[in-house]
């Protein structure tokens, strides 16, 4: 299937690893040309250079913390004209809400709701004015499906689902469309830190853990970053224009529902 993307361009966040780099990389193969950011350089520049290999795509790099101005601007600053805004920054740590200060709130709102937003500001008029947009937010299961011991996270990315919510309906009559993707557990290094820390107490190995983790999902196993990758590719299809303001849960099955 031509996805129509051929020579569109990308921004996206914080992809030098896991998730964001599955989706830089599936755009790159349907000819995108893509900026990644992250905030280590050695990695993402090994990345960048993993792309290119792949692809052929063209890929620029920009080094910087997303979730801070200076970082969003150097972001915007490499990446002209943006077909494509992938968002997607780490997530809040987990922890026992009577713990969380003032300032522990406003980094997790800053880089899972505030930053999102304030990308999606300085993209989506040109994005009008081109009659062509596709912005990609990835969030969390925790979404649909809170996990308690992750407020922080429930908390700011269900703001930035509410609000989005309405503004993809504003745009929706220009082909600009904004999707969230929401991913259950994927194997990505995150997944592989919070299962090592795990299986620090559980005595299990890190594989056994993973796979003690999976054991009782439907497809009892992690997600692969590839499959998650191709997922954002369809959100930003040409002919994805009718998909507007709308959820997709990667998760495997593990939210059980009869209705997604
Ligand atoms: P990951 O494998 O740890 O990769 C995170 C990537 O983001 C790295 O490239 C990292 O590079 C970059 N990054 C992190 N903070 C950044 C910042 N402030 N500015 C710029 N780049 C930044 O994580 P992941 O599993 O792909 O997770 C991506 C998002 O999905 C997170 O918000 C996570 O909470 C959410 N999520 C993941 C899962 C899962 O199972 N994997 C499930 C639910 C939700 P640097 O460290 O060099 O900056």
């Amino acid at each position: 299937m031509d996805m129509g993307l051929r020579g569109k361009t990308a921004l996206v966040c914080a992809a030098s690893k896991g998730l964001g780099k599955a989706c830089a990389m599936a755009l790159a193969r349907e000819g995108v040309n893509v900026t990644i950011t992250a905030r280590g350089v050695d990695v993402l520049e090994a990345t960048a250079a993993e792309i290119r290999a792949a692809t052929g795509a063209r890929v620029v790099t920009v080094v910087g913390d997303i979730t801070t101005e200076a970082g969003r601007a150097a972001a915007l600053a490499a990446t002209p004209d943006i077909d494509i805004l992938v968002n997607n920054a780490g997530g809040p740590p987990p922890g026992d809400f009577r713990d969380w200060e003032r300032d522990d709130w406003i980094k997790a709102v800053d880089a899972n709701m505030l930053t999102p937003i304030f990308l999606i500001k300085a993209v989506v008029d040109g994005m009008i004015a081109r009659k062509f947009g596709r912005i990609v937010n990835i969030t969390s299961a925790s979404v649909k499906s809170p996990i308690a011991a992750l407020g922080m996270s429930n908390g700011a990315r269900a703001g930035l689902t509410g609000f989005v919510a309405g503004l993809a309906r504003q745009v929706a009559r220009h082909n600009v469309t904004i999707n969230g993707l929401l991913p259950g557990p994927f194997l990505t290094d995150r997944l592989r830190g919070t299962s090592a820390a795990m299986a620090g107490k559980t005595g299990r190995s890190l594989d056994d853990e993973i796979a003690f983790r999976m054991k009782d999902t439907p497809t009892g196993r992690a997600g692969d970053p590839a499959e998650f990758g191709d997922a954002c590719v369809f959100l930003c299809a040409a002919s994805s224009s009718y998909i507007v303001g709308q959820n997709l849960l990667l998760d495997g099955g593990a939210f059980n529902s009869m209705l997604g």
